[in-house]
């Protein structure tokens, strides 16, 4: 069909000249082609490999580039369409121009990755050469990004994510593309994406040898480069951050009236994050324009990045993003979990039951480890480098004079959907005694510059893992002795014990039936299978938020969730016993209130996940420092605001 649409275009030919594998055709066409009076300067449709005999019909113009102009190819033998990059001798008759050609066909030529446009033959005739590549139909996604002046959120993941993969290829090939922009980055037909283009690609040089400028002009110039320092997998690093940035927000990070005032921008990394970004989108960004090339993420921590495993990355984009923004379906395997569950909550409705998903609809937590390790090995985070350098208003939380925006909550007898808190005594009593003892810690505690002592906690229970999926179902958690909970937006709650075969449901608080997952009541059967798909969700794809475990206990759970509340910075979980747990998004801490021997223990979880407890009482006279603290008054903050 391709073929025919090229040849279609050609009025002067007909069909029948043009079918495949008719031998001689070659020489006929070129003949008659010659014959229809074209001046002997232009191009003829058919192109003959002088070396091979093979016969391509050249086709539409694709577009132009520097030296090359690009023309969809067909190949007569096999109807194979291929993107043709034309470049006639006379644009390359200078030495160094035909060195730049040919270094491009080297690099290229032996290049084979799913996420870079595919090299498949090159010749030249007396007036060409002819480079023949992998044919991307959807063009580039600086023409996606022109319709569509800015993409989603999920849009960038599924494409960054590609980038990534082609260049973690590339440059463990040891080579450099040099000049990463969207008009580099090529979308096939299916909608994958391909790193092409390798006109100013080369091979990595040791830090020193480094050639200290480019011939031709990167889009997207870092520091280390408009410094003459040389171009490093850093500087490739430096290029994703504008091309997120880009597609993101529709304009690139360093744009000005004048050059040398976008310089100086680029010199001193400053550029504006508009709040309109996420805060792990602004993070991200944040990491890959850091200034020092050492400061930005290595390819692999890129991916781990909170920006991907704590918001949805399609597997497949329909080719309507191409033009319009797109509406997600919750990806496999939250997908296939909460289509199941769904089916046993709905039965027979279940094809009616729709999946949409917003951005916060399923947030696996815990995913990853948190931070970057140092960006040119492969070892793991130490506790002191690499941590993502957050943006200035990104920092820590802030603390009890700044207003809290609360996001979405649930409680134990009542209905999270609704925007009242439907206050059951014992949660606001639990919720009060928390609040007394933490104000009263914060007003009498002195200010201390390290983190005092610890001391042992034995058996603390805690939340290692959650999923928020309360836009249709329930909050669902994992404790450190592994119960599984889920408070679902009905108000009522479920415990899976650790043997996972024995159910607790409290309806209320304190009014509690148990029984046995073989022997479900008709009437839950539904909440159990949402109970038991959570619990499988987490086992599978979240990693433990902590160091500190506890002894299962395949009796009674002693917890269970009476309220959670998230805000834009933190989650707050309230359970039965007066335990408090805060988890802070931004950099994965933790703090942990609960009562042991009718004391109060405070537990802080660090970013590399190592706990320390403390006795509240010792807290009060050692005092702590300035984080810890900045985290308690957030948290203390929550708890007020919690009924607002
Ligand atoms: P330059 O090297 O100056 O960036 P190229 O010669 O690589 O330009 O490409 C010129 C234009 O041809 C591109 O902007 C793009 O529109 C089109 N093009 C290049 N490669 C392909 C391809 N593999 N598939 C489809 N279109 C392509």
């Amino acid at each position: 069909m391709e073929l025919l649409r090229n040849i279609s275009q050609q009025p002067t030919n007909s069909n029948r000249m043009y079918e495949p594998n008719q031998p001689g055709s070659c020489e006929l066409r070129r003949k008659r082609t010659e014959d229809h009076g074209h001046a002997p300067a232009e191009m003829s449709k058919i192109i003959t490999d002088p070396a091979t005999g093979k016969c391509y019909c050249r086709g539409k113009v694709l577009g132009k580039g520097g030296f090359a102009k690009c023309y969809e190819m067909t190949d007569l033998s096999t109807s194979k369409v291929y993107a043709a990059k034309i470049i006639p001798h006379t644009r390359v008759s200078k030495p160094h121009q035909r060195e730049k050609i040919d270094r491009e066909i080297e690099l290229h030529r032996v290049l084979h990755h799913k996420h870079i446009v595919h090299f498949y033959h090159h010749f030249e005739d007396k007036d060409n050469i002819y480079i023949l590549l992998e044919y991307c139909s959807r063009r580039s996604l600086a023409h996606i990004l022109k319709a569509r002046k800015v993409l989603t959120e999920p849009e960038v993941r599924y494409y960054l994510r590609q980038i990534v993969s082609g260049l973690k290829y590339l440059h463990e090939q040891e080579i450099l593309h040099r000049d990463l922009k969207l008009g580099n980055f090529f979308v096939s037909e299916s909608m994958e994406l391909k790193v092409g283009d390798f006109g100013l690609a080369a091979k990595l040089e040791p830090a020193g040898n480094r050639r200290k400028t480019i011939c031709g002009t990167p889009n997207y110039l870092s520091p280390e480069v408009l410094n003459k320092q040389g171009h490093g997998c850093e500087s490739d690093v430096w290029a994703l951050g504008c091309v997120m940035y880009t597609m993101l927000l529709g304009r690139p990070p360093f744009e000005t009236t004048n050059l040398k005032e976008t310089y100086r921008c680029i010199r001193e990394a400053r550029y504006a994050l508009p709040s309109s970004l996420s805060p792990q989108a602004k993070q991200l960004i944040s990491s890959l324009l850091a200034k020092t090339p050492e400061d930005r993420p290595h390819l692999d921590h890129i991916l781990r990045h909170d920006f991907f495993s704590q918001g949805f990355v399609p597997e497949r984009l329909p080719a309507s993003c191409c033009h319009s923004a797109p509406e997600f379906h919750v990806s496999s395997p939250a997908k296939s979990f909460f289509k199941k569950a769904a089916a046993a909550l709905f039965g027979g409705k279940r094809d009616k039951v729709k999946y949409y998903e917003t951005l916060s609809d399923v947030r696996p937590c815990y995913l990853t480890p948190p931070s970057f390790s140092s960006p040119q090995d492969g070892r793991p985070p130490s506790p002191s480098a690499g941590r993502p350098v957050a943006p200035a208003t990104e920092g820590l939380p802030p603390t009890t004079r700044d207003t809290i925006r609360l996001i979405v909550r649930g409680s134990l007898g009542s209905c999270s959907s609704s925007s009242e808190c439907l206050e059951d005594s014992t949660t606001g009593s639990v919720a009060e005694t928390i609040t007394s003892v933490l104000r009263g810690c914060l007003e009498n505690m002195p200010k201390a510059d390290d983190i005092p002592n610890g001391t042992e906690c034995s058996n603390l229970q805690w939340v290692t893992k959650w999923v928020d999926y309360s836009n249709k179902y329930g909050f669902g958690y994992q404790l450190s002795d592994h119960i599984v909970g889920v408070l679902f937006n009905n108000g009522t709650h479920m415990s899976l014990l650790a043997d996972k075969k024995t159910v607790h449901y409290y309806a209320e608080l304190g009014q509690c039936s148990v029984f046995s997952t073989s022997d479900v009541p008709e009437h839950f059967v539904g909440q159990v299978t949402v109970l038991k798909y959570f619990a499988h969700y987490m086992e599978e794809n979240l990693m433990d938020g902590g160091d500190l475990v506890s002894q299962p206990d395949t009796h009674m759970p002693r917890l269970y969730l009476l309220q959670w509340l998230k805000s834009d910075r933190a989650l707050m979980m309230l359970f039965n016993d007066g335990t408090f747990q805060v988890n802070f998004y931004h950099d994965h801490t933790k703090i942990i209130l609960c009562t042991q021997r009718e004391e109060y223990m405070l537990t802080y979880i660090n970013e590399e996940r190592v706990s320390s407890t403390f006795r509240l009482s010792s807290l009060l006279t050692s005092g702590c420092p300035a984080d810890l603290r900045q985290r308690m008054e957030y948290s203390l903050n929550m708890l007020l605001q919690r009924c607002n």
